[in-house]
């Protein structure tokens, strides 16, 4: 899928150079408010990372764009209808200690596997 180039929002963010089209990424989906793309470290069959163009830092900050936070999950429900049985997981890591690494906002959509009673 083509790459958009335009000067990343962010220099310093990985996820805005993905944006830019500064670094390669596995597009599935593409939009004018978010990009869709593979996660690198996947982490089940179908690991995708539903990302804004727009930075803010975490969902505690797209809780305050509902319009946009609302579409994350539509394209998600849409990448794992195209990508598996349409059943996923959405996770947000939000703060260090809950493991968020990059910090612009990102919902992994995890799809693929059966997960036991239970299991997180
Ligand atoms: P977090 O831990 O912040 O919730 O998730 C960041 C995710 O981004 C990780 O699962 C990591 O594997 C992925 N990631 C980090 N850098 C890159 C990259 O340059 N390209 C891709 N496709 N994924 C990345
Ligand atoms: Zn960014």
């Amino acid at each position: 899928m083509g790459e958009t180039t335009a000067a990343p929002l962010d220099p310093d963010c990985i996820f805005c150079r993905i944006v830019a089209g500064e670094i390669p990424s596995d597009r599935v989906y593409e939009d004018d408010e978010v990009i869709a793309f593979r996660d690198l470290a996947p982490k089940a069959p179908v690991h995708v990372l539903v990302v804004p163009r727009e930075h803010s830092r975490d969902v505690r900050a797209l809780a305050e764009r509902p319009a946009l936070l609302a579409h994350v999950t539509r394209v998600a429900s849409q990448v794992a209808a195209e990508e598996s049985d349409g059943d996923f997981r959405l996770l947000f890591n939000t703060g260090p200690t809950a493991g968020q690494t990059v910090f612009h906002v990102h919902a992994h959509v995890l799809a693929g596997r059966t997960l036991a009673e239970g299991e997180l």
